[in-house]
């Protein structure tokens, strides 16, 4: 390809909503356009990188055994309203009306539609497992759209659905999936790491997300470099101890304690109640009904953890309003001692199991209980884990402390097992003649995402570094001197043709620009290797052969073709 015949609208400074570095070098180097808040063209050079990463998924998925299939954006709500999906996803579902007043929804995913198509299509046990995937774009109701393609409200995704016979058949193809995408990016240029993660609103019982490390990620990631274990955050455990038993004290005991409407204060002079010593009582409305929650005083309650221990669909924290209409007192001063009413359930972290000597509020301004203990004196409905790990808690595993980080999430399994082929009759006949539910599993890929992470993950202050595999052009020729037969341009365009030959992606930037400004955007764009040919060079005979990320080296104009290749076969 020649630059001029091409679209690289490369810019010097990027746009101001841009705010982490992979959006702003996407834009810099001309490969994305936005249209509007969570929506973008890919630009020539950009889409060449997308398909590239799409070829390696679908090599991986094909390698993997599964069947590439093209599922509709469009989707009637029926079948979400029988999975029992339609309000869960709520929230994130793009809906709309036909000519008739029918409603549709926007893919973003599809679990209804494949599950739909086995139960009319699969009836024996003859035809399983099966695998079926698509790549395809999807649609997320984003409100807050944000870091380019990383959180849009179109983007495309890989989405892969297994059906199995047995349990452990579908342990199987999650196996298979699981290292699979462990191959897909690497193959990308990507250090990618598997978590144990929550199964959120898809359900399941078993799951893992693929992340890539980085400062800007959104999620928040758990690890133990000793033992390997890794958990997101929403989902990780430690083995810090739970709080120490004491003498069991007194009964409980009101003190007061004027204007203290936090953990900090109480754990103040005059009262030095340590925050390990506090029970924190907060009231949630969860699925509208209010419930309360007890986690020790130093720390944090993980609302993805309660959801996904309560099986609540939506939980919020209660307004003050709704605090007062629970226990009768404002946030700083409840309590689960006194005054819950009967049909309130209480939810503890189970760090405070057996932990008595304890102080909480007392539900009535400027006054807090000590001597409490928990299971003496107040009526736990039920025990979860449900706090946040802290960096530095021992590992559950091996006890070494843990490590937290940043990361961006490119991928993610899960195993369904009959969620939805039960309720969507995708059955099938077994051996011994009995009808029972398919076993499922369904498997994700950001695809645009992935492409961002690939950015993050990899440039420097001049632009970006693609790794060979996804850049948009493996080589980047750049003659110093572009007129026609010029002795520049005619061994540019002799090398261009020899490469080309020889299967390489190759752009000649044939612009009638400064040298410095095509370096510039050779740079910023990323291209792994260039091949700069200026006069003073050939005067002697060579060109300049380098890769992105490495000094040049001055080769015979004849052996050029040659070096280009050796650092392109790696
Ligand atoms: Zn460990």
């Amino acid at each position: 390809m020649k630059w001029t015949q091409t679209l690289v609208p490369t810019l010097r400074e990027a746009p101001a909503d841009a705010e982490i570095p992979s959006h702003q070098l996407l834009l810099r180097a001309g490969l994305i356009r936005k249209l509007a808040g969570g929506v973008y063209t890919f630009l020539p050079l950009g889409l060449r990188t997308l398909r590239k990463i799409e070829r390696i998924i679908r090599e991986e998925m094909d390698r993997a055994g599964a069947l590439e299939v093209a599922m509709p954006a469009l989707q009637p709500p029926e079948i979400w309203e029988a999975s029992g999906r339609a309000q869960t996803a709520g929230d994130v579902l793009f809906k709309l009306k036909d000519s008739t007043g029918r409603q549709w929804f926007l893919s973003p995913t599809a679990e209804e539609v494949i599950t739909t198509l086995a139960a009319n299509e699969i009836n024996s046990y003859r035809q399983l497992p099966k695998n079926f995937y698509q790549v395809s774009v999807k649609f997320r109701d984003e409100i807050r759209p944000r870091f380019g393609l990383m959180r849009a409200k179109e983007f495309i995704m890989k989405d892969a659905y297994s059906f199995d016979t047995t349990d452990e058949g579908a342990m199987a193809s999650y196996q298979k999936m699981y290292d699979a995408y462990k191959r897909i990016f690497a193959r990308c240029g990507l250090q990618s790491f598997p978590v144990e993660a929550d199964t959120g609103v898809i359900g399941g019982s078993h799951s893992h997300e693929f992340m890539i490390p980085a400062a800007t990620g959104e999620n928040e990631v758990a690890y133990c470099e000793a033992c390997g274990y890794a958990a997101n955050i929403e989902k990780a455990t430690s083995g810090i101890p739970k709080t120490a038993a004491r003498e069991l004290g007194a009964a409980v005991e009101k003190f007061s304690t004027p204007g203290v409407v936090s953990i900090e204060a109480l754990a103040k002079e005059p009262y030095k109640v340590a925050a390990n010593r506090q029970i924190k009582t907060l009231v949630y409305i969860a699925d509208s009904k209010p419930v309360i929650i007890l986690v020790r005083g130093d720390d944090q309650l993980n609302e993805t953890k309660l959801m996904a221990k309560t099986g609540a669909i939506a939980a919020r924290p209660a307004t003050p309003e709704e605090c007062v209409a629970t226990l009768g007192a404002k946030p700083g001063s409840l309590g689960a001692v006194l005054n819950v009413p009967a049909d309130v359930k209480v939810y503890a972290d189970e760090r405070l199991r057996g932990a008595n000597d304890m102080a909480t509020g007392a539900n009535e301004d400027g006054f807090h209980l000590k001597n409490v203990s928990i299971e003496r004196d107040i009526k736990v409905s039920e025990w979860f884990d449900l706090r946040t790990v802290n960096a530095g808690e021992p590992c559950g595993k091996c006890a070494k402390p843990l490590k937290i980080r940043r990361a961006i999430e490119v991928g993610h399994v899960f195993k369904l097992g009959t969620k939805y082929s039960a309720k969507l009759n995708a059955t099938f006949l077994d051996a011994d003649g009995a009808r029972k539910p398919s076993v499922m599993g369904c498997y994700g890929i950001g695809v645009t995402r992935t492409l961002q992470a690939v950015v993050e993950q990899s440039n420097d202050k001049d632009g970006i570094v693609w790794p060979i595999a996804v850049a948009p052009y493996t080589v980047c020729i750049t003659p110093l001197g572009v007129a026609p037969g010029s002795p520049a341009m005619t061994l540019a365009e002799k090398i261009y043709t020899e490469l080309t030959a020889r299967g390489v992606d190759v752009i000649l930037d044939d612009r009638d620009e400064r040298p410095g400004v095509k370096f510039k955007d050779a740079d910023l764009v990323g291209f792994p290797i260039r091949v700069a040919i200026g006069e003073k060079g050939l005067a002697k005979g060579e060109v300049e052969v380098k890769p992105r990320n490495a000094p040049f080296q001055a080769v015979k104009a004849e052996d050029a073709v040659e070096a280009v290749m050796k650092l392109v076969n790696g």
